[in-house]
C-alpha cells in the first residue's frame, strides 16, 4: 500500500511525487506515458531559469529527479477507476486495483485538434496550440488563430502586438468570445476576424506551414489564405472521463480544487491542466503539484 499515489506522469505528478517523496512518504507514480504533453513539446523557452530546453530533454530531467527519490513508477499504466473505502483505490486498465491512504490526480489535458489535412504534418511546424509557447516564434509574420471563442480573441489579442497580423477564422456566425475581447480585438488594427469559416486543410512547403484553405459556408467558396502559423484554439479538454462521479468536476470537466489542491473527496488531490487552475503551463503545473503533495502530506498528519 502506498501513503501517496500519484496518477499522471506530467509535470504535474513529477513535482508531486518528489514532495511527497522527501515527506519520508511511500510514494507511486502510474502514467500512461511518462512526461505527459512535456513528451510532445519541440523548444521551451519559458521554463524559468533554463533558457532553452527541448521536451524529451526536461522530460529525462524529470524522470532522473523522481527516480532519485525511489518512487515506484509505474509507466505505461492507464487508471480507469478511483473509489474510496477508508483508502483510496484505484483500479487499472490491466485489473490491478492500487490501494493508497492518499491520491494525487493529475493527468493533464489534450487539445482538441481541427483533424483536417496537414495538421499532424505541420505540428511543431507551424502548427500550434499554446501562443505563451510559441507566439515569439512567428515574430513579423502572418499567422491564423482557429476558434473565436474567448481563449481564441485572447490569443489573438497576445499574438497581435508579436506578429505582423492575425486572421481569425470562426466556424459558426457569431464569436462566442466575450464583447469585451471583441472589441479590444477588433481595436488592434492587424486582427482580421472571419466568421462561418470551415477550415479545410492546413498547406505547406514540406518542412513548414504556408498557409490555410477554409470554405467560406455561407457562399460555398473556396478560400486560401497565406501565412506562417496557425494557433488551434478550439478547445483543452481534460483527461477526465474516468472520473466522472468519482470526484466533482466542473462543467467542463476539469476536477475542482481548493487553495491546497484538495478535491471534493478528502484525501484525494489533484493538479496541473486537469484541474479548474485558469493557465496551463509548465510552471505552473510544477508548482500545483508541489502544493497538492504538501496538502496530502497535511491531510496525512490529521487523520
Ligand atoms: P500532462 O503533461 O498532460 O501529463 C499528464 C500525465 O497523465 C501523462 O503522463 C499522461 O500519460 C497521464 N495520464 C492521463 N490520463 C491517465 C490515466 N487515466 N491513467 C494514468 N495516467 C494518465 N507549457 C509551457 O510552460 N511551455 C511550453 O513551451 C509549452 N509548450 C507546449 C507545447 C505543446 C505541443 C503542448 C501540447 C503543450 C505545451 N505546454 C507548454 C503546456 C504544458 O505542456 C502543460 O501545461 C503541462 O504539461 C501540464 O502538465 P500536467 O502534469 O498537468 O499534465
Amino acid at each position: 500500500d502506498f501513503d501517496v499515489l500519484v496518477v499522471g506522469g506530467g509535470p504535474a505528478g513529477a513535482a508531486a511525487s518528489i514532495y511527497a517523496a522527501r515527506k519520508g512518504l511511500n510514494t507511486g507514480i502510474v502514467a500512461e506515458r511518462f512526461g505527459g504533453q512535456v513528451a510532445d513539446t519541440v523548444g521551451i523557452e519559458n521554463f524559468i531559469s533554463v533558457q532553452y530546453t527541448e521536451g524529451p530533454k526536461l522530460v529525462n530531467s524529470l524522470e532522473a529527479h523522481v527516480r532519485e527519490y525511489g518512487v515506484d513508477i509505474m509507466n505505461n499504466q492507464r487508471a480507469v477507476a478511483l473509489r474510496k473505502d477508508g483508502k483510496v483505490q484505484l483500479e487499472l486498465q490491466n485489473g490491478a486495483v492500487l490501494n493508497s491512504k492518499t491520491v494525487i490526480l493529475t493527468p493533464g489535458a489534450r487539445w482538441r485538434e481541427m483533424n483536417v489535412p496537414g495538421e499532424q504534418q505541420y505540428r511543431g511546424k507551424g502548427v500550434a496550440y499554446c501562443p505563451h509557447c510559441d507566439g515569439p516564434l512567428f515574430k513579423g509574420k502572418k499567422v491564423a488563430v482557429i476558434g473565436g471563442g474567448n481563449s481564441g480573441i485572447e490569443a489573438a489579442i497576445d499574438l497581435a502586438g508579436i506578429v505582423e497580423h492575425v486572421t481569425v477564422l470562426e466556424f459558426a456566425a457569431e464569436l462566442r468570445a466575450d464583447a469585451v475581447l471583441v472589441k479590444k480585438a477588433n481595436s488592434m488594427g492587424n486582427i482580421t476576424i472571419i466568421t462561418e469559416a470551415q477550415t479545410t486543410e492546413v498547406i505547406g512547403d514540406g518542412n513548414k506551414v504556408t498557409g490555410l484553405n477554409y470554405t467560406e459556408r455561407k457562399t460555398g467558396a473556396a478560400k486560401q489564405v497565406e501565412l506562417a502559423g496557425i494557433f488551434v484554439q478550439i478547445g483543452l479538454v481534460p483527461n477526465t472521463e474516468w472520473l466522472r462521479g468519482a470526484v466533482e468536476l466542473s462543467p467542463r470537466g476539469e476536477i475542482i480544487v481548493d487553495e491546497r489542491g484538495q478535491t471534493s473527496v478528502p484525501g484525494v488531490f489533484a493538479a496541473g491542466d486537469a484541474t479548474t487552475a485558469p493557465y496551463k503551463q509548465i510552471i505552473i503545473a510544477m508548482g500545483s503539484g508541489a502544493n497538492a503533495a504538501l496538502g496530502a502530506f497535511d491531510y496525512m498528519i490529521r487523520n
